[in-house]
């Protein structure tokens, strides 16, 4: 698995560092998203997979 963030469409809701914390995070001043690993290990899939169906401006991509 592959991820790209833009961060240009994030609103900082926050969505995707609740499900998965260990591959996303936000920006201290503004909330945007930012991605610690681009590449997560296999036990991470499920919460990445969950994090990007909800994220509510379709910011994060998956490549399988
Ligand atoms: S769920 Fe989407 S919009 Fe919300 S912080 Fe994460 S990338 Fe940004």
């Amino acid at each position: 698995m592959k991820i790209t963030v833009d961060q240009d469409a994030c609103c900082g809701s926050g969505l995707c560092v609740i499900r998965a914390d260990r591959v996303f995070d936000q920006r201290e001043e503004d909330g945007v998203v930012m991605l610690l690993d681009e590449a997560p290990s296999p036990e991470d899939f499920e919460d990445v997979r969950a994090a990007a169906a909800g994220c509510p401006t379709g910011a994060i991509r998956l490549a399988e």
